[in-house]
């Protein structure tokens, strides 16, 4: 069967959020780098709602975008109704599977940068979209909220994602705010995650 080969968008290498913020705190305000990372984070939020669309039973089309119903058998020939793309659900469930796409616990925080995202007009209005998303967890307003969204968007380990959030930087200049942080790590000692210290970027004595 020929068909498009599935690419699904890529995480957001750590360095170009460790810059963005090492920069917003000294007042240097580079609009080209928070398109690079706004736009890089929206398409890897547009490939975590297809797929996560996906798993709850209503396949995307990568052609066109209808919704395609589905029974998750593997052998389920997904059918576009408008277009006419074609695939094989298997094939399809294969394509995303353990690419840290699936974003059930954080729809309602994916969905609201999704949508806001394209609106955003100034560089602050774009830095604050970026620095909301990437210190919402899934479980956001839970007590025990799951893992953090940034572990979905942005590259490295568990643990390499929560050192680069604990080590962002803040100044004089910033147009974001440093609580946000404070916010974050008390959300994080309650997560699944809670075994990595986030300081360290290591895993941390558990001693209860
Ligand atoms: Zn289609």
């Amino acid at each position: 069967m020929e068909h498009r080969k599935l690419t699904w968008a890529k995480k957001v290498p750590r360095h170009k959020i460790k810059k963005l913020y090492e920069q917003d705190a000294k007042g240097i305000y580079d609009e080209e780098l928070v398109d690079d990372v706004g736009l890089s984070l929206y398409v890897r939020v547009d490939s975590m709602l297809m797929v996560t669309s996906s798993n709850l039973g209503k396949a995307v089309c990568i052609e066109c975008r209808t919704e395609i119903p589905h029974n998750y058998n593997r052998n389920f020939l997904l059918k576009c109704s408008k277009c006419g793309w074609t695939i094989l659900f298997g094939e399809f469930n294969d394509s995303y599977k353990k690419q840290t796409l699936h974003g059930y616990g954080a729809l309602p925080e994916l969905k609201n940068f999704y949508e806001k995202y394209p609106l955003a007009k100034t560089y602050a209005e774009k830095m604050f979209l970026i620095d909301w998303l990437i210190h919402t967890f899934h479980g956001n307003l839970h007590e025990r909220p799951s893992r953090p969204t940034a572990t979905n968007v942005i590259e490295g380990s568990n643990a390499d994602v929560a050192n680069l959030i604990f080590t962002l930087a803040y100044g004089e200049g910033s147009t974001v705010a440093a609580e946000e942080l404070d916010k974050w790590l008390d959300k994080h000692k309650r997560s699944i995650h809670k075994h990595i210290d986030p300081s360290t970027g290591k895993n941390r004595e558990i001693l209860d």
